[in-house]
This record gives structure tokens, sequence and C-alpha cells, in this order.
């Protein structure tokens, strides 16, 4: 059987002391291994890293971008194919893993302009002949830890930026779907990156723990579950090291009274459902002003769910696949057994759904639940499965203090007509990233991304200018050349 392997110094590598299965999702079958790497081959991958370091980091801005404007052609050509690794593995539908494709090759094109990105700044005669400019220089070697979710794009959201920023990499993707992931780094040696450069090690606690303690590494970026988020930035942190690292969600839609019912339900049918709600950004929670506003978003979803189609990655007809791994959908089933018994109400029910020909696929068919209250565990917890909730709040005030006494705060959305409700909203919801009838507000690349409260642990977001900042130390330079001849005096007082 395929074994996923390494990717170490320019070179492919399948070291593996220990394996783990990787599944079809929608037919249940093991399909590959992937290896786990030991420490050892993890600091192989870090020396590695460090060796390439001093000669990238000399490499002029421009001759990295030209790097990554060969990888963004390599990865446009190889688009298909990638998507087929992404649906076999992950179990997303080829549209959607097309899409997910598309918003990770607008990261590379942020990287492509490196050198405007580290222009710097620049004050001339901050004082008598004295001359002063900020650059950006690159940190070393930086490590990168991503989610099953989205395999493609948020590992593109990190090593294109650190890399032209003159850093070198080492990525640990998820072991759940990693296929994807190394073939793409696999492109970017070939548009042409020198050895060492990106390196990507497959494996689980043991890389990521070798990689959090070991001394050559500066920065760690990471994307994953709250509780592994909050460790890594606590580990990463007392090891020195910058981190920033980006956890769970519940984000909440409010559906005002005066909203546009029929493009509010459209808009969260997609939000909610597709890519079986395994994404950060999707809406599981539909909080509704009124009971006129709750009972027209359940008949209008009511109606919508019936056209959902669950199925297969391969047929592009289908809305939206199985979950990742049985284990998973155990859980989300789980959640949706507790909504019950705590006194929600099952309004579409997709459990053990039906899908013919893939009869032991990890599929939950879309569901939905209504009267819904904070402190049952579906709405205390991230489902991360297609399951839309909804809560009944009598006001705006009521809804929007919903939103920000959850522990979470990622992504939100407003749907109404009214463009003092959307600012009093965008104003005071304690929540990183918002959408005005906007149901993913997903920031574009030339933005940032990052949620507040526990969606993010550490002061910068991910990609972007913030991607910048994170990736380079700044160090400002103060210039004075004496004119021969001019002596200074000695100065005791603090210059000024
Ligand atoms: P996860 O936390 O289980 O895994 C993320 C990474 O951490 C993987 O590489 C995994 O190997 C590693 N890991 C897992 N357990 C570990 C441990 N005990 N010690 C050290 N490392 C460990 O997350 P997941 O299930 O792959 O992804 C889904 C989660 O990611 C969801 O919570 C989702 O909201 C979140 N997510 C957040 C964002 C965001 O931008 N905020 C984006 C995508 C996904």
């Amino acid at each position: 059987m395929n074994i996923v392997g390494h990717l170490i110094n320019g070179t492919l590598s399948e070291a593996a002391e220990r394996t783990q299965d990787v599944f079809n999702p929608a037919t249940g079958e093991v399909t590959k291994q992937v290896a786990l790497a030991s420490k050892d081959t993890v600091e192989e991958a870090i020396a590695a890293a460090q060796a390439a370091y001093p000669a990238w980091r000399n490499t002029p801005p421009a001759k990295r971008a030209k790097i990554m404007f060969r990888f963004k052609q390599l990865l446009e050509e190889n688009a298909e194919q990638i998507c087929a690794m992404i649906g076999e593995e992950h179990g997303k539908i080829s549209h959607d893993a097309m899409g997910e494709l598309t918003r990770g090759i607008e990261n590379v094109e942020y990287a492509c302009y490196a050198p405007e990105l580290l222009k710097g700044e620049h004050s001339r005669n901050v004082g008598p002949n004295i001359d002063s400019w900020s650059e950006m220089q690159p940190l070393g070697v930086v490590a990168g830890i991503t989610p099953f979710n989205f395999p493609a794009m948020v590992p593109l959201w990190m090593y294109p930026l650190a890399i032209v920023c003159g850093n070198t990499f080492v990525l640990k993707p998820s072991e759940r779907d990693p296929s994807s992931t190394l073939f793409v780094a696999q492109l970017l040696q070939e548009a042409g990156l020198p050895d060492g450069v990106m390196n990507v090690v497959n494996g689980d606690k043991i890389a990521v723990d070798t990689l959090l303690t070991d001394s050559r590494v500066q920065a760690v970026s990471f994307v994953g579950s709250t509780p592994i988020a909050e460790y890594v930035y606590a580990t990463a942190s007392a090891n020195g090291k910058r981190c920033q690292a980006l956890g769970g969600a519940k984000n909440h839609a409010i559906i005002m009274p005066d909203a546009d019912m029929d493009n509010a339900v459209a808009a969260m049918t997609g939000a909610a459902f597709g890519s079986s709600g395994e994404r950060c950004m999707a809406l599981s929670v539909a909080v509704c002003v009124g009971d006129e506003a709750a009972d027209s978003l359940i008949e209008k979803m009511t109606e919508a769910m019936k056209d959902l189609k669950v199925g297969a990655y391969s047929d592009a007809s289908n809305d939206f696949g199985p979950v990742i791994t049985e284990a998973h959908k155990n859980k989300v089933n789980g959640y949706i057994n507790s909504a019950e018994e705590q006194g929600a109400t099952i309004v579409v029910d997709g459990r053990n759904p039906q899908v013919a020909g893939f009869e032991n696929g990890f599929f939950v068919g879309g569901t939905l639940i209504d009267n819904v209250k904070p402190g049952m565990k579906c709405y205390d917890e991230e489902i991360f499965g297609p399951v839309l909730l909804v809560v009944r709040a009598e006001t705006m005030d009521e809804a929007m203090q919903m939103i920000n006494d959850h522990e979470y705060g990622n992504g939100t959305c407003i749907f109404t007509r009214d463009g003092e409700a959307a600012r009093y909203f965008t104003d005071n919801i304690l929540v990183g990233m918002v959408g005005i009838n906007v149901p993913l507000p997903v920031p574009v690349s030339y933005h940032s991304f990052g949620g507040w409260k526990r969606s993010l642990f550490g002061n910068l977001s991910a990609y972007g200018p913030d991607g910048v900042r994170f990736y380079t130390n700044r160090k400002t330079i103060t210039q004075r050349w004496p004119s021969s001849g001019v002596r200074e005096g000695v100065q005791f007082s603090f210059p000024s």
C-alpha cells in the first residue's frame, strides 16, 4: 500500500517507523498509510531548513517572488489532480475543493508581491544629517501545523508568505488527509525552490512537540481546534518562539425581522452545510430576532433542505460529502442526540442518511434543530458537522449578547436591510470577521484572517499584512555620516 512520506531537503522520504491509516471517507476504505515522523526525522527536516536559511535569506525578494509566480502556474496546471486528491481523502466535492484551492492560490499571488511587501519605511533627516529606516528581516526556520479541513488552502496561508519573506519552513500537515498537501509542496520544489527551504514532515503529536521545543525553530503558525491551539501557543511561547494559533469556532448569524428571508436562507444553506459544515467559518447558529423571523426561517429552510444532496466527492452534482472519519460521524450524531435529550426540536434529522453505493461512508445529512438555548451542549461546543441550530431571541441586543458571551469569536453575520442596525452590529460585536448579508466573510488574501477570544491565541492574524508582520522582525536603523572636519561634542542628555 502507498505510504505518504515526507519532503526533506528536496527529497521525498518514506522513513516510517510508525504509520497510520488514511481513509476515503466516502467509501470508508483505507486507501493509504501516512508516515508518522519520529523526533529524529523532524530534526532532520529542521536541520535542512536551518542549513538552507543563510543563502535563502540573502536571495533578493524579487528572485524569491519569481519562484512563487511559477508555483502559481503549476498549481493552476495541476488543479484538477489536487482537487481529486482532496476529495479522495477529505471527502469534499470537486467544486468545493476547487474553491479552497483558488483561495489558496490567491495567497500565493499575494506572496508574489514580496519586493513591495518588504520595502520597509524610510525617513530622511530625522535629526541633522541623520536618516532612519526600518527593515523587515526574516526570522529563520518557521514551522506550520495545519488541520484536516483545508489540506491545500490553510498550508498556503502560511508557507508562501513565510518563504518570500526570506524564512525557511517545516510544515506538519494533518495526518488525516496528507496527500494533496505533500503534492502541492512538491510543486513548489518543482518551481525552482532551493532544497531545504520548504520541508514537509507528516506525523502526529511527536512531530508537533519536536517543532514546538526545538530551539532552531523561531516561530510557529498553527491552525486547528481550540484545545490544541491553546496547547501549541503555551508550549511554543514557553520555548521562546513567536506563535499564532488559530482555533475553533461557533459562528452565529443574526436574522433580523426585516431580512430578505429568501436570500438569507439561500446564503445560510451553503454556509451551514457546504463541506459538511467542516469549515471554521461555517455558519452553525441562526439567531432569529422575533418568532415571526424564526418561523419563516424554519419553514423556508426545511423546504430548501429537501433538495440537499449528500454524496461522494466525484459526483459534482452533490452539495456536500461525508465527514472526515467514522469517529467524527459518531461525534456529530452524538451532538444531535444531546440536543434532543436537552429539549431542542429536531426539525430535519440527518442522522444516518442512505447514500446509494456508499453504504460504508461517513455521511451525516443536513440537520436543522429549533429551540436551541445557550447551555445546551450542541450550542456551547463546536460540532463541525452539517448541523444548523436555531436560537430564538426577542431583541437584537439579546442576540448580540449571546454571540459576545460565547467562548469563540471567529466569524459572524447579520442579515438585515437596515444600515443602522448593521453598523451597530459591526461596532459592538466581539468577533474578528464580520459579514453583512455575507454568510462566509473570509477575508481576501490582502487582508488578514483571524478570530477573537478563544478562536485565536496570539496577536497577529494569518496571511495578508499581519502575515508579513508575523514572519518578519522589524529592525530600525539610524544613520549619520559625520561631515569631515566637524567635531561632535559629548552629549549627556537623551538625544532629542
Ligand atoms: P486538530 O486540532 O485535531 O488538529 C490540528 C493539527 O494539530 C493537526 O496537524 C494534528 O496532527 C495536530 N494535533 C492534534 N492533536 C494534537 C496533540 N494532542 N498534540 C499536538 N498536536 C496535535 O484539528 P482538526 O480536527 O484537524 O481540524 C478541525 C479544527 O480546526 C476545528 O476546530 C476548526 O474550527 C479548526 N480550524 C480553525 C481554523 C481557523 O482559521 N480558525 C481554520 C480551519 C480549521
